[in-house]
């Protein structure tokens, strides 16, 4: 028999151990960036009441994102994921929610027409409440407390009370988590999401005479909708999106929590969002956080920073995708723009000659912060854009699939990122400077990288 004919007599992806063989392996591996929780009696509790918790989202979503994400790695999707640094308990209110979702599916829009492509909507929403930090600990004016966390460990208040790692938080994450995928499904599933309506939030944007660049191309998705409209398209229809959930797998206690058995399958699933990501700092290969996440049925992202080599890249691979399904595993890339058009090349490279299909997105933030004069954690618009346009370059250079979009933004008017057609000054950090961790793309500076990205798809 040939070694055709033997595979096809076997399942196409054979699938990883069934029931909860293997789930708690994580838990004699070296593990980093965990919190150490100050009341075991209380962390024994919340991890209990988790665990009995319904599913924040279900197998059968998990398993529809996993098809678009092979379409995007074969080249014919993209994908836009996109939301804040860390989300907060107090950010989770219907205005800001809502406005940064409708920011995504206004640069999804954009997206779309650029590529002439389906564009995956994932927020990093509903659940990016842990953050790796570098240091331990932060210190203002010679008194030192443990760093900020995210809402899920610590509070962000500089007292010794609010910086305390108090494992009920991880309830309260699951319970933010919960309303905030309640408003996003309402607000994508209800017919609020309008095709018509997400353009005409657009025009909003080139409106402003900042913008007057963007213009023609807005002019043509305009004339594109009203095209769709006179051949009678089916708008009734493109009222209702899907839209995906994502965070960084950090914190493994909350996520084996919410990790269930489907019973449709016996596979388990980690219920806590459709996506997870596993951080430059918590992808050691032999660590925890792999080994976790290797063994649950959801698409797994890795973020891969510029000392990744190429055998790195193969190894993870190995691990984590071994079956080399399509869709299981995506690459997102944050190498920053000074590093990208060197590094990445030869990553690709090899992933490709290996035969392994991934997905490869681009981080351009991560890989580009600094820290303004005014001493503020920022990062300016150019070096964001240029780092997207390295990544752009370094696919068509190589015939591979630029498959995807990362970034921080949100939907409101801050001033967190330099730049931008309407430019942020440092100065005005001093008023509308929010995130608790990393700089987010603000409104319009989120849509004006949408343009950019879409004149480039245009052109791929
Ligand atoms: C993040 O996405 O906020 C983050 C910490 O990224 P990275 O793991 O790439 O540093
Ligand atoms: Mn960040």
């Amino acid at each position: 028999m040939t070694d055709t004919a033997a595979s096809a007599l076997l399942p196409p992806f054979p699938l990883p151990a069934a029931g909860t063989a293997g789930l708690d392996h994580w838990r004699s591996l070296p593990i980093s960036q965990q919190p150490q929780w100050q009341d075991p009696a209380v962390h024994t509790s919340s991890l209990r009441e988790l665990s009995s918790l319904p599913p924040l989202v279900f197998a059968g979503e998990v398993d529809v994102l996993r098809e678009r994400l092979a379409a995007a790695a074969q080249g014919k999707a993209f994908l836009l994921q996109g939301g804040d640094c860390a989300e907060t308990f107090e950010g989770a209110t219907a205005d800001r929610i809502s406005a940064r979702v409708k920011t995504i599916l206004q640069m999804a829009v954009v997206l779309t027409y650029g590529a002439s492509l389906p564009v995956i909507k994932m927020g990093r929403m509903a659940g990016q409440f842990a953050k790796p930090r570098s240091s331990n600990d932060e210190t203002r004016d010679g008194v030192t407390l443990p760093a900020y966390r995210g809402d899920m460990v610590n509070g962000y208040d500089f007292t010794p009370e609010s910086r305390g790692h108090d494992a009920s938080r991880m309830v309260k994450a699951y319970h933010t988590s919960a309303s905030t995928l309640n408003l996003i499904r309402a607000f994508t599933q209800g017919g609020f999401a309008d095709l018509r309506l997400v353009h005409h939030w657009n025009k909003g944007f080139t409106a402003n005479p900042a913008h007057s660049r963007y213009e023609s191309l807005a002019r043509e998705i305009d004339r594109a909708v009203r095209f769709m409209d006179a051949c009678g398209a089916d708008f009734e229809a493109l009222k209702r999106v899907e839209f995906f959930a994502s965070h960084e797998a950090l914190l493994l206690d909350y996520e084996r929590a919410l990790t269930r058995i489907d019973s449709r399958t016996n596979l388990p699933y980690d219920t806590s969002a459709h996506f997870l990501w596993i951080g430059e700092r918590t992808r050691d290969l032999d660590g925890a956080h792999v080994d976790f996440l290797s063994r649950v049925r959801n698409p797994i992202g890795v973020k891969l920073g510029p000392t990744t080599s190429g055998d790195d890249a193969l190894a993870l691979i190995d691990k984590l995708d071994p079956n080399r399904e399509p869709g299981r595993l995506t690459f997102i890339t944050r190498m920053g723009a000074r590093n990208i058009r060197e590094k990445l090349p030869q990553l690709v490279e090899k992933v490709t000659a290996s035969g392994a299909q991934v997905l490869w997105v681009t981080d351009p933030m991560h890989g580009n912060t600094v820290t303004s004069p005014n001493g503020y954690k920022t990062r300016n618009f150019d070096d964001v854009m240029d780092e997207v346009r390295g990544f752009f370059e370094v696919h068509k250079a190589l015939g591979t699939f630029p498959g995807g979009l990362h970034v921080e933004m949100t939907g409101d008017d801050v001033a967190e990122c330099l730049g931008g057609a309407d430019p942020v000054d440092q100065e005005s950090f001093l008023e509308r400077y929010e995130s608790v961790c990393d700089p987010r793309l603000n409104h319009m500076q989120s849509l004006e990288m949408a343009f950019l990205v879409a004149g480039a798809l245009s052109k791929n």
